[in-house]
């Protein structure tokens, strides 16, 4: 999947953000609605479900665009 730059017309490359814990490394999630924190678990999910995302990255400037596809 090719993409242009929204920002500078540049290529883009499809790609992860990867959030970090003491323990693993997972792919970044998009989840609906306001985060609510949670001293035990960090974020609660209200019954909604996390979708995993994907970001492109441009190649030129940088920019970073994410997609949580269904
Ligand atoms: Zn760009």
């Amino acid at each position: 999947m090719s993409e242009e730059c929204p920002k500078c017309q540049g290529s883009m490359t499809d790609g992860v953000i990867i959030d970090t814990s003491y323990t693993d490394r997972r792919v970044s999630t998009w989840l609906e609605g306001a985060p609510v924190k949670s001293i035990w678990v960090g974020l609660k999910l209200n019954g909604n479900k996390p979708i995993e995302t994907h970001t492109f990255r441009c190649n030129r400037c940088g920019f970073l665009e994410s997609y949580a596809p269904l």
